[in-house]
Protein backbone atom coordinates (compact mmCIF):
# COMPACT_ATOMS: atom_id res chain seq x y z
CA UNK A 1 0.00 0.00 0.00
CA UNK A 2 1.07 3.59 -0.41
CA UNK A 3 2.45 5.63 2.36
CA UNK A 4 0.10 8.83 1.56
CA UNK A 5 2.59 11.50 4.24
CA UNK A 6 6.29 12.83 3.18
CA UNK A 7 7.31 11.45 0.15
CA UNK A 8 10.09 8.93 2.18
CA UNK A 9 7.78 7.01 4.04
CA UNK A 10 8.47 3.98 5.76
CA UNK A 11 8.12 1.47 3.21
CA UNK A 12 10.09 2.32 0.64
CA UNK A 13 13.18 -0.06 -0.77
CA UNK A 14 16.10 -0.18 1.04
CA UNK A 15 17.64 0.84 -2.71
CA UNK A 16 15.44 4.08 -2.50
CA UNK A 17 16.40 4.72 0.85
CA UNK A 18 20.07 4.67 0.96
CA UNK A 19 19.61 7.19 -1.96
CA UNK A 20 16.71 9.32 -0.27
CA UNK A 21 18.08 10.28 2.51
CA UNK A 22 15.02 11.73 5.13
CA UNK A 23 16.38 14.70 6.85
CA UNK A 24 16.06 17.10 4.00
CA UNK A 25 13.20 16.15 2.18
CA UNK A 26 11.04 16.72 5.34
CA UNK A 27 10.25 20.28 4.65
CA UNK A 28 8.86 21.66 1.74
CA UNK A 29 11.07 24.50 -0.26
CA UNK A 30 8.99 27.59 -0.99
CA UNK A 31 9.20 25.80 -5.05
CA UNK A 32 7.91 22.45 -3.51
CA UNK A 33 5.35 24.37 -1.45
CA UNK A 34 3.93 26.22 -5.04
CA UNK A 35 4.36 23.48 -6.92
CA UNK A 36 1.99 21.26 -4.40
CA UNK A 37 -0.65 24.24 -4.54
CA UNK A 38 -0.64 24.41 -8.75
CA UNK A 39 -0.89 20.64 -8.03
CA UNK A 40 -3.77 19.89 -5.80
CA UNK A 41 -5.38 22.92 -6.88
CA UNK A 42 -5.75 21.12 -10.41
CA UNK A 43 -6.53 17.99 -8.97
CA UNK A 44 -9.31 19.16 -6.52
CA UNK A 45 -10.60 21.66 -9.37
CA UNK A 46 -14.40 20.05 -9.28
CA UNK A 47 -14.52 18.94 -5.51
CA UNK A 48 -15.65 22.51 -4.22
CA UNK A 49 -14.64 21.62 -0.21
CA UNK A 50 -10.64 21.24 -1.79
CA UNK A 51 -10.52 24.93 -2.40
CA UNK A 52 -12.46 26.16 0.64
CA UNK A 53 -10.24 24.33 2.70
CA UNK A 54 -6.97 25.32 1.53
CA UNK A 55 -4.60 27.72 2.96
CA UNK A 56 -1.44 27.07 1.11
CA UNK A 57 -1.63 31.31 -0.42
CA UNK A 58 0.76 32.38 2.49
CA UNK A 59 3.74 31.51 0.10
CA UNK A 60 6.40 30.86 1.75
CA UNK A 61 4.97 29.58 5.03
CA UNK A 62 5.30 26.65 6.09
CA UNK A 63 2.57 24.18 6.80
CA UNK A 64 3.60 20.90 7.56
CA UNK A 65 0.13 19.55 8.56
CA UNK A 66 -1.98 21.06 5.60
CA UNK A 67 -3.22 18.25 3.39
CA UNK A 68 -2.44 20.18 0.73
CA UNK A 69 1.03 20.15 1.26
CA UNK A 70 1.27 16.67 1.21
CA UNK A 71 1.88 14.44 -1.70
CA UNK A 72 -0.77 13.93 -4.24
CA UNK A 73 -0.95 10.80 -5.44
CA UNK A 74 -0.54 10.58 -9.40
CA UNK A 75 -0.33 7.02 -10.97
CA UNK A 76 -0.20 7.60 -14.61
CA UNK A 77 0.19 4.23 -15.70
CA UNK A 78 -1.91 1.31 -15.43
CA UNK A 79 -3.73 -1.64 -17.22
CA UNK A 80 -7.30 -3.25 -16.96
CA UNK A 81 -9.19 -5.90 -18.31
CA UNK A 82 -9.84 -4.33 -21.39
CA UNK A 83 -5.75 -5.23 -22.23
CA UNK A 84 -3.86 -7.75 -20.16
CA UNK A 85 -4.68 -6.19 -16.53
CA UNK A 86 -6.63 -8.52 -14.43
CA UNK A 87 -8.98 -5.74 -12.96
CA UNK A 88 -11.88 -4.04 -14.53
CA UNK A 89 -11.58 -0.55 -14.91
CA UNK A 90 -14.30 -0.38 -11.97
CA UNK A 91 -11.77 -2.32 -10.18
CA UNK A 92 -8.68 -0.55 -10.78
CA UNK A 93 -10.36 2.69 -9.92
CA UNK A 94 -11.34 1.18 -6.92
CA UNK A 95 -7.92 -0.43 -6.03
CA UNK A 96 -6.53 3.21 -6.60
CA UNK A 97 -8.57 4.83 -4.73
CA UNK A 98 -8.09 2.31 -1.86
CA UNK A 99 -4.17 3.24 -2.04
CA UNK A 100 -4.84 6.67 -2.02
CA UNK A 101 -4.54 8.04 -5.46
CA UNK A 102 -5.93 11.14 -6.57
CA UNK A 103 -5.15 11.24 -10.40
CA UNK A 104 -5.49 7.84 -12.48
CA UNK A 105 -4.44 7.66 -15.85
CA UNK A 106 -5.92 4.47 -17.33
CA UNK A 107 -3.52 3.28 -20.40
CA UNK A 108 -4.28 0.10 -21.66
CA UNK A 109 -2.77 -1.42 -24.38
CA UNK A 110 -3.92 0.62 -27.92
CA UNK A 111 -7.10 0.93 -26.49
CA UNK A 112 -9.18 3.73 -24.85
CA UNK A 113 -12.13 1.36 -24.26
CA UNK A 114 -11.75 1.20 -20.47
CA UNK A 115 -12.08 5.04 -20.14
CA UNK A 116 -15.74 5.56 -19.97
CA UNK A 117 -16.14 3.19 -17.23
CA UNK A 118 -13.46 3.97 -15.44
CA UNK A 119 -14.34 7.82 -15.65
CA UNK A 120 -18.18 6.52 -14.26
CA UNK A 121 -16.24 5.11 -11.29
CA UNK A 122 -14.16 7.69 -10.74
CA UNK A 123 -17.36 10.12 -9.50
CA UNK A 124 -18.17 7.51 -6.70
CA UNK A 125 -14.38 7.76 -4.81
CA UNK A 126 -13.45 11.29 -5.80
CA UNK A 127 -10.46 10.50 -8.26
CA UNK A 128 -9.67 12.29 -11.45
CA UNK A 129 -9.01 10.33 -14.57
CA UNK A 130 -6.46 11.36 -17.24
CA UNK A 131 -7.87 8.95 -20.39
CA UNK A 132 -4.73 7.43 -22.35
CA UNK A 133 -3.24 4.50 -23.68
CA UNK A 134 0.21 3.02 -24.35
CA UNK A 135 0.24 2.52 -27.68
CA UNK A 136 2.80 -0.97 -29.34
CA UNK A 137 4.77 0.10 -31.66
CA UNK A 138 8.35 -0.87 -33.36
CA UNK A 139 11.51 1.08 -33.49
CA UNK A 140 13.77 1.09 -36.86
CA UNK A 141 17.29 1.50 -36.64
CA UNK A 142 18.74 3.31 -39.66
CA UNK A 143 20.32 1.11 -41.70
CA UNK A 144 22.53 -0.49 -38.88
CA UNK A 145 22.97 -4.21 -38.48
CA UNK A 146 20.81 -4.08 -35.15
CA UNK A 147 16.96 -5.42 -35.04
CA UNK A 148 13.81 -3.97 -34.77
CA UNK A 149 12.50 -3.53 -31.47
CA UNK A 150 9.00 -2.72 -29.84
CA UNK A 151 8.52 0.50 -28.12
CA UNK A 152 5.41 1.02 -25.87
CA UNK A 153 4.61 4.95 -26.29
CA UNK A 154 2.45 6.19 -23.48
CA UNK A 155 0.15 8.82 -24.37
CA UNK A 156 -2.25 11.13 -22.59
CA UNK A 157 -5.26 13.03 -23.23
CA UNK A 158 -7.60 15.73 -22.27
CA UNK A 159 -11.16 14.95 -20.65
CA UNK A 160 -12.54 15.24 -24.07
CA UNK A 161 -10.16 13.28 -25.33
CA UNK A 162 -8.30 12.66 -28.52
CA UNK A 163 -9.15 16.16 -30.97
CA UNK A 164 -9.36 13.10 -34.06
CA UNK A 165 -10.44 10.16 -32.25
CA UNK A 166 -11.34 8.41 -35.35
CA UNK A 167 -7.76 8.66 -36.64
CA UNK A 168 -6.27 7.96 -33.62
CA UNK A 169 -8.72 5.15 -33.21
CA UNK A 170 -8.42 3.47 -36.61
CA UNK A 171 -4.96 3.11 -35.77
CA UNK A 172 -5.45 1.50 -32.75
CA UNK A 173 -8.17 -1.24 -33.99
CA UNK A 174 -5.07 -1.92 -37.27
CA UNK A 175 -2.75 -2.99 -34.16
CA UNK A 176 -5.53 -4.76 -32.62
CA UNK A 177 -6.27 -6.39 -35.71
CA UNK A 178 -2.43 -7.01 -35.72
CA UNK A 179 -2.59 -8.37 -32.58
CA UNK A 180 -4.86 -11.29 -33.29
CA UNK A 181 -2.44 -12.22 -37.07
CA UNK A 182 0.04 -12.09 -34.20
CA UNK A 183 -0.92 -14.33 -31.83
CA UNK A 184 -2.19 -16.41 -34.29
CA UNK A 185 1.78 -16.60 -36.04
CA UNK A 186 2.57 -17.38 -32.33
CA UNK A 187 0.59 -20.37 -32.20
CA UNK A 188 1.53 -21.35 -35.45
CA UNK A 189 5.38 -21.24 -34.60
CA UNK A 190 4.94 -22.86 -31.14
CA UNK A 191 2.73 -26.04 -33.18
CA UNK A 192 6.03 -25.97 -35.79
CA UNK A 193 8.05 -26.73 -32.47
CA UNK A 194 5.73 -29.18 -31.76
CA UNK A 195 3.95 -27.95 -28.84
CA UNK A 196 0.10 -28.71 -29.61
CA UNK A 197 -1.02 -25.11 -28.19
CA UNK A 198 -4.45 -24.90 -29.48
CA UNK A 199 -5.94 -20.81 -30.60
CA UNK A 200 -9.26 -21.44 -29.03
CA UNK A 201 -7.21 -21.79 -25.60
CA UNK A 202 -5.73 -18.62 -26.21
CA UNK A 203 -9.05 -16.74 -27.05
CA UNK A 204 -10.77 -18.18 -23.88
CA UNK A 205 -7.56 -17.04 -21.76
CA UNK A 206 -7.96 -13.47 -23.28
CA UNK A 207 -11.46 -12.96 -22.76
CA UNK A 208 -14.40 -11.74 -24.20
CA UNK A 209 -13.46 -8.83 -26.96
CA UNK A 210 -9.63 -8.26 -25.88
CA UNK A 211 -6.71 -9.01 -28.53
CA UNK A 212 -4.49 -11.72 -27.23
CA UNK A 213 -0.99 -11.05 -26.08
CA UNK A 214 2.21 -13.06 -25.90
CA UNK A 215 0.73 -12.79 -22.29
CA UNK A 216 -2.70 -14.67 -23.05
CA UNK A 217 -0.29 -17.33 -25.46
CA UNK A 218 2.29 -17.86 -22.22
CA UNK A 219 -0.96 -18.87 -19.90
CA UNK A 220 -2.09 -21.29 -22.60
CA UNK A 221 1.42 -22.75 -22.20
CA UNK A 222 0.94 -23.08 -18.70
CA UNK A 223 -2.19 -24.30 -18.59
CA UNK A 224 -1.58 -27.00 -20.70
CA UNK A 225 1.48 -28.01 -18.96
CA UNK A 226 4.14 -26.74 -21.96
CA UNK A 227 5.82 -25.16 -19.79
CA UNK A 228 5.91 -24.66 -15.37
CA UNK A 229 5.51 -21.05 -15.73
CA UNK A 230 5.42 -18.03 -17.58
CA UNK A 231 8.82 -16.89 -17.20
CA UNK A 232 9.75 -20.01 -18.76
CA UNK A 233 6.89 -20.02 -21.80
CA UNK A 234 9.09 -16.43 -22.11
CA UNK A 235 12.75 -17.09 -22.00
CA UNK A 236 12.70 -19.86 -23.91
CA UNK A 237 10.13 -19.05 -26.85
CA UNK A 238 8.16 -15.60 -26.26
CA UNK A 239 10.89 -13.02 -26.06
CA UNK A 240 12.10 -10.63 -28.21
CA UNK A 241 13.24 -12.01 -31.78
CA UNK A 242 12.51 -15.66 -29.98
CA UNK A 243 11.65 -18.87 -32.36
CA UNK A 244 7.88 -18.12 -31.55
CA UNK A 245 8.07 -14.25 -31.47
CA UNK A 246 6.13 -12.51 -34.11
CA UNK A 247 4.85 -9.25 -34.60
CA UNK A 248 1.64 -7.61 -35.58
CA UNK A 249 0.61 -4.07 -37.37
CA UNK A 250 2.34 -1.64 -34.85
CA UNK A 251 2.81 1.40 -36.10
CA UNK A 252 6.96 3.01 -36.52
CA UNK A 253 7.44 4.69 -32.98
CA UNK A 254 8.54 7.86 -34.58
CA UNK A 255 4.58 7.94 -36.45
CA UNK A 256 3.16 7.27 -33.29
CA UNK A 257 4.76 10.51 -31.28
CA UNK A 258 3.44 12.62 -34.43
CA UNK A 259 -0.16 10.80 -34.12
CA UNK A 260 -0.11 11.70 -30.22
CA UNK A 261 0.86 14.95 -31.19
CA UNK A 262 -1.68 15.82 -33.80
CA UNK A 263 -4.45 14.41 -32.02
CA UNK A 264 -3.47 16.59 -28.69
CA UNK A 265 -1.91 14.30 -26.45
CA UNK A 266 1.17 14.62 -24.48
CA UNK A 267 3.60 11.50 -25.50
CA UNK A 268 5.85 9.39 -23.39
CA UNK A 269 8.13 6.39 -23.62
CA UNK A 270 7.25 4.01 -21.62
CA UNK A 271 9.66 1.67 -19.30
CA UNK A 272 13.04 2.67 -21.43
CA UNK A 273 15.42 0.20 -18.86
CA UNK A 274 13.48 -2.20 -21.41
CA UNK A 275 14.98 -0.84 -24.67
CA UNK A 276 18.21 -2.47 -25.53
CA UNK A 277 19.18 0.74 -27.17
CA UNK A 278 17.59 3.51 -25.40
CA UNK A 279 19.48 5.90 -26.63
CA UNK A 280 18.68 5.73 -30.07
CA UNK A 281 15.57 5.53 -29.78
CA UNK A 282 15.27 8.33 -27.09
CA UNK A 283 17.52 10.56 -29.74
CA UNK A 284 14.76 9.98 -32.23
CA UNK A 285 11.79 9.93 -30.91
CA UNK A 286 12.56 13.12 -29.72
CA UNK A 287 13.03 14.76 -32.79
CA UNK A 288 9.62 13.63 -33.85
CA UNK A 289 7.97 15.40 -31.02
CA UNK A 290 8.32 13.14 -28.15
CA UNK A 291 7.56 14.94 -24.64
CA UNK A 292 8.63 13.14 -21.89
CA UNK A 293 9.72 9.40 -20.39
CA UNK A 294 9.51 7.37 -17.28
CA UNK A 295 12.32 7.42 -14.93
CA UNK A 296 10.80 6.96 -12.02
CA UNK A 297 9.77 3.33 -10.22
CA UNK A 298 8.43 2.26 -7.36
CA UNK A 299 12.37 1.76 -6.10
CA UNK A 300 13.08 4.81 -6.99
CA UNK A 301 14.49 6.92 -9.74
CA UNK A 302 16.78 5.79 -12.52
CA UNK A 303 19.74 8.00 -12.21
CA UNK A 304 20.49 6.91 -15.55
CA UNK A 305 17.14 7.53 -17.60
CA UNK A 306 16.40 10.97 -15.30
CA UNK A 307 20.36 12.09 -16.79
CA UNK A 308 19.13 10.88 -20.24
CA UNK A 309 15.58 13.04 -19.79
CA UNK A 310 18.01 16.10 -18.79
CA UNK A 311 20.24 15.96 -21.66
CA UNK A 312 16.97 15.64 -24.70
CA UNK A 313 14.54 18.06 -22.33
CA UNK A 314 12.26 15.85 -21.58
CA UNK A 315 9.22 15.36 -18.75
CA UNK A 316 10.22 13.24 -16.14
CA UNK A 317 7.28 10.95 -15.43
CA UNK A 318 6.48 7.48 -14.15
CA UNK A 319 4.03 4.67 -13.12
CA UNK A 320 3.36 1.46 -11.78
CA UNK A 321 2.34 -0.21 -14.88
CA UNK A 322 -0.03 -2.03 -12.43
CA UNK A 323 -1.32 -4.83 -14.26
CA UNK A 324 -2.67 -6.72 -10.86
CA UNK A 325 -0.54 -9.85 -11.62
CA UNK A 326 -0.53 -11.08 -7.89
CA UNK A 327 3.25 -11.44 -8.84
CA UNK A 328 6.34 -10.71 -6.13
CA UNK A 329 8.18 -8.08 -8.13
CA UNK A 330 5.17 -6.34 -9.66
CA UNK A 331 4.52 -3.10 -8.29
CA UNK A 332 1.57 -1.43 -6.88
CA UNK A 333 -1.22 0.90 -8.00
CA UNK A 334 0.32 4.32 -6.35
CA UNK A 335 3.58 2.53 -5.15
CA UNK A 336 5.49 5.35 -7.58
CA UNK A 337 6.74 8.58 -5.52
CA UNK A 338 6.65 11.00 -8.32
CA UNK A 339 8.52 14.25 -6.69
CA UNK A 340 5.53 17.33 -6.68
CA UNK A 341 8.19 19.33 -9.16
CA UNK A 342 7.74 16.67 -11.47
CA UNK A 343 4.13 16.14 -11.35
CA UNK A 344 3.81 19.83 -11.60
CA UNK A 345 6.04 20.47 -14.45
CA UNK A 346 3.85 17.91 -16.34
CA UNK A 347 0.72 19.17 -15.63
CA UNK A 348 2.41 23.03 -16.76
CA UNK A 349 3.36 21.46 -19.76
CA UNK A 350 0.27 19.48 -20.31
CA UNK A 351 -2.57 22.03 -19.93
CA UNK A 352 -1.85 24.32 -22.48
CA UNK A 353 -2.02 21.22 -25.03
CA UNK A 354 -5.01 19.52 -23.67
CA UNK A 355 -6.80 23.06 -23.55
CA UNK A 356 -6.16 23.69 -26.66
CA UNK A 357 -7.72 20.19 -27.86
CA UNK A 358 -10.57 20.94 -25.98
CA UNK A 359 -11.40 24.07 -27.81
CA UNK A 360 -10.79 22.50 -30.94
CA UNK A 361 -13.56 19.87 -30.21
CA UNK A 362 -15.55 22.20 -28.99
CA UNK A 363 -15.43 24.84 -31.68
CA UNK A 364 -16.11 21.59 -33.99
CA UNK A 365 -19.36 21.28 -32.04
CA UNK A 366 -20.31 24.94 -31.87
CA UNK A 367 -19.37 25.01 -36.09
CA UNK A 368 -21.41 22.41 -36.93
CA UNK A 369 -23.45 21.58 -33.47
CA UNK A 370 -24.32 17.74 -35.17
CA UNK A 371 -25.13 14.39 -33.05
CA UNK A 372 -21.62 13.50 -34.07
CA UNK A 373 -20.02 17.00 -32.86
CA UNK A 374 -21.50 16.43 -30.08
CA UNK A 375 -20.40 12.45 -29.62
CA UNK A 376 -17.00 13.97 -29.85
CA UNK A 377 -16.84 16.37 -26.40
CA UNK A 378 -19.10 13.79 -24.22
CA UNK A 379 -17.17 10.17 -25.14
CA UNK A 380 -15.87 9.48 -22.28
CA UNK A 381 -19.12 9.51 -20.53
CA UNK A 382 -20.36 13.20 -19.35
CA UNK A 383 -23.75 12.17 -21.52
CA UNK A 384 -24.96 10.65 -18.93
CA UNK A 385 -25.95 14.13 -17.18
CA UNK A 386 -28.34 14.15 -20.20
CA UNK A 387 -29.71 10.88 -19.65
CA UNK A 388 -30.68 11.64 -16.05
CA UNK A 389 -34.18 12.97 -17.62
CA UNK A 390 -33.17 16.96 -17.55
CA UNK A 391 -32.78 19.12 -20.71
CA UNK A 392 -30.10 21.40 -20.78
CA UNK A 393 -30.74 24.99 -22.01
CA UNK A 394 -28.10 25.64 -23.83
CA UNK A 395 -24.84 24.07 -25.25
CA UNK A 396 -23.00 26.34 -22.89
CA UNK A 397 -24.09 24.58 -19.62
CA UNK A 398 -22.77 21.55 -21.70
CA UNK A 399 -19.28 23.64 -21.77
CA UNK A 400 -19.60 24.36 -18.29
CA UNK A 401 -20.43 20.30 -17.48
CA UNK A 402 -17.19 19.40 -19.43
CA UNK A 403 -14.78 21.37 -18.21
CA UNK A 404 -14.83 22.15 -14.78
CA UNK A 405 -12.89 19.52 -13.57
CA UNK A 406 -10.51 20.00 -16.16
CA UNK A 407 -9.55 23.90 -16.79
CA UNK A 408 -10.00 26.80 -14.29
CA UNK A 409 -12.09 29.96 -14.57
CA UNK A 410 -9.01 31.93 -16.26
CA UNK A 411 -8.23 28.77 -18.99
CA UNK A 412 -11.51 28.62 -19.77
CA UNK A 413 -11.61 32.46 -20.09
CA UNK A 414 -8.07 31.83 -22.30
CA UNK A 415 -11.07 29.73 -24.50
CA UNK A 416 -12.98 32.29 -26.72
CA UNK A 417 -15.57 31.88 -24.66
CA UNK A 418 -17.42 34.80 -25.76
CA UNK A 419 -17.74 33.75 -28.93
CA UNK A 420 -18.06 30.23 -28.70
CA UNK A 421 -20.88 30.71 -25.91
CA UNK A 422 -22.47 32.77 -28.12
CA UNK A 423 -23.04 30.53 -30.42
CA UNK A 424 -23.35 27.74 -28.03
CA UNK A 425 -26.35 29.09 -26.73
CA UNK A 426 -28.38 29.13 -29.67
CA UNK A 427 -28.14 25.29 -29.31
CA UNK A 428 -30.29 23.00 -27.09
CA UNK A 429 -29.15 19.43 -26.10
CA UNK A 430 -31.94 16.97 -24.57
CA UNK A 431 -32.12 13.55 -24.80
CA UNK A 432 -33.71 13.08 -28.68
CA UNK A 433 -30.77 15.26 -29.55
CA UNK A 434 -29.78 18.93 -30.76
CA UNK A 435 -31.72 21.37 -31.66
CA UNK A 436 -30.41 24.87 -32.97
CA UNK A 437 -32.88 27.76 -32.39
CA UNK A 438 -32.68 30.13 -35.12
CA UNK A 439 -29.52 33.01 -34.84
CA UNK A 440 -30.77 36.55 -34.39
ZN1 LIG B 1 4.53 -1.37 -21.74
ZN1 LIG C 1 2.06 -0.77 -19.44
Amino acid sequence: MNSSGDGNGGNMTKKAKKKGGSKKNKKMTVEQSLAAKYVSEWAFLDSNSASTSSSVDDFGVQRSHNKFADRVVFELHSHSTRSDGVLSPTALVERAHRNGVKVLALTDHDTMSGIHEALEASHKFGIKIIPGVEISTIFSPRGESEAEEPVHILAYYSSCGPTRFEELENCLENIRDGRYLRAKNMVSKLNNLKIPLKWENVVRIAGNGVAPGRLHVARAMVEVGHVENLKQAFDRYLYDGGPAYSTGNELLAEETVELICRTGGVAALAHPWSLKNPVAVIRRLKDAGLHGMEVYRSDGKLAVFSDLADTYDLLKLGGSDFHGRRSRDESDLGSVNLPVQAVHEFLRFSRPIWCSAIKDTLQRFAEEPSDSNLERIVKFGKIKYLKVGSTLNCGKDLLDLCLSSWLTNEERETIDVEVLGLKLSQTVINQRGIQVSVMS
